[in-house]
């Protein structure tokens, strides 16, 4: 008899998954649970076209409801995996009722970090769900005012450049590294960024974090106290700090977690029967060389099509370059793979700063390591194949804007 196949969670990583089965052939039953009641969505326009308005719900869909009949996949909307038993290979959902599986996929996905301590004031947000950014959407299309958005990681970016076109309103973006993208890019593209952003007359306090909001009779938010001590107005404010990967429900069956479930470069668990993939993944990154946990949409896509094969029978591995990219203003900003914590050298191709250019970064060995590219798509798509091919460029020629890089490949 064909395996059932059990997915919980129904986002980037749960739903290539399932359509990854049905094109490898698998043909028996799969399931999959969501705690949310939509079907299913892409995350990223949430900040950014969803936000301006110029992208409805329908637009979103990952896929409809005629992609999950015609596949014949259970598809369950709000449900949440409660608890499971490895030994019976069953999970209890929040209706009490169970599921058998013979394999588990857990997509749970991240969750954003929460506020530690006080009750928050009404208008203060955070985002990572399309229930989130419609409560954000409506609450800046009816609030005035100063905004406050406090992180510099690429989500608040994003909703910042999005509203700071979209309502002309003042925005302030709080941030407690020196500065922006501290986490995720090199301080040469965090400068482009921050360039775009002071172009644009949004704030900026670098160094300072938030330390209370400030609410007012009514219990909307009125403002922010920051560390240094000063207080900064705010009609809306937006809770850029991070996120947490789902990993409790592995963690109370006893799986292996550490900032994220623990699999190997198979998507595979400890238990044979149990799989993970996406953001709450803490992985054998092939490409790395050691472990990762990576918040983007290609890492949840190509764990989820390994974690397929591997089950439909084939000797695959996660060893993918990760990239991912981030749409600010007009911008776009694209990565591809990774930042070596020391390098060598960075290199400027082009002119970034005045909106089209590159910055390729060298790690200690004198190797390619990584290729952010701001308005250059093509030359992104050629930095992929140049690092999955494990090719370098010498720095030299990276400089000379005559030089394409094609013909490295
Ligand atoms: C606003 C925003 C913009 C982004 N922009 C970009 C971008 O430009 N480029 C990029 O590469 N990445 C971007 N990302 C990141 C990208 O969206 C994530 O990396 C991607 O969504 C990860 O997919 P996932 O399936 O692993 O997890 P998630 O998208 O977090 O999905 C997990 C799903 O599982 C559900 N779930 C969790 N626990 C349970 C349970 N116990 N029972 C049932 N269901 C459960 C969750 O509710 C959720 O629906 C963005 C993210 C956000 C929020």
């Amino acid at each position: 008899m064909e395996r059932a196949i059990l997915t919980i969670g129904a986002s980037h990583a749960g739903v290539q998954f399932v359509a990854s089965l049905r094109e490898l052939g698998h043909t028996g039953p799969i399931t999959l649970i969501s705690d949310e009641p939509d079907f299913p969505y892409h995350k990223p326009p949430l900040s950014k076209a969803f936000m301006q308005g110029t992208a409805s719900v329908a637009n979103l869909n990952l896929r409809g409801p005629q992609f999950f009949h015609s596949a014949g996949i259970d598809f369950r909307p709000g449900l949440r995996a409660a608890g499971m038993d490895r030994d019976a290979r069953r999970v209890t959902l929040s209706d009490g009722s169970t599921v058998a599986y013979d394999v588990l996929m857990l997509a749970t996905g991240a969750r954003v970090r929460t506020w530690p301590g006080e009750v928050l004031p009404r208008n203060v947000f955070a985002l990572r769900s399309l229930h989130d950014a419609r409560r954000l959407h409506d609450a800046v299309t009816t609030t005035t005012g100063p905004i406050v958005v406090v992180g510099g990681g690429y989500v608040g970016l994003e909703l910042a450049a999005t509203w700071s076109v979209m309502t002309g309103r003042d925005i302030l973006i709080i941030n407690s590294a020196s500065r922006l993208l501290a986490r995720s890019a090199s301080p040469e593209l965090a400068a482009v960024a921050q360039a775009q952003f002071c172009a644009h007359g949004v704030g900026m306090r670098m160094g300072v974090y938030a330390r209370q909001f400030m609410a007012d009779a009514s219990g909307n938010v009125c403002g922010v106290v920051l560390s240094d001590g000063t207080q900064v107005p705010a009609s809306l404010v937006v809770l850029g700090t991070g996120i947490v990967p789902n990993q409790e429900l592995a963690q109370i069956a006893g799986l292996a977690c550490d900032d994220g479930i623990v699999v190997d470069e198979q998507c595979r668990t400890a238990d044979e029967a149990i799989f993970a993939a996406g953001d709450c993944t803490r992985h054998v990154n092939g490409y790395a060389g050691r472990t990762l946990r990576l918040e983007c949409v290609q890492n949840a896509h190509d764990q989820a099509r390994v974690a397929a094969a591997v089950i439909c029978g084939h000797d695959a591995r996660y060893h993918q370059v990760p990239w991912f990219w981030s749409d600010q203003f007009d911008t776009k900003f694209q990565t591809v793979g990774l930042l070596p914590e020391a390098r060598s050298l960075c290199v400027t191709r082009g002119t970034p700063m005045a909106g089209k250019g590159a910055y390729y970064h060298y790690d200690m060995a004198g190797k390619l390591a990584a290729i952010e590219t701001v308005n250059m798509p093509a030359e992104h798509m050629l930095g992929r194949r140049l690092l999955a091919a494990g090719l370098s460029v010498p720095a030299d020629r990276v400089a000379d804007p005559a030089f394409n890089i094609r013909q490295m490949l």
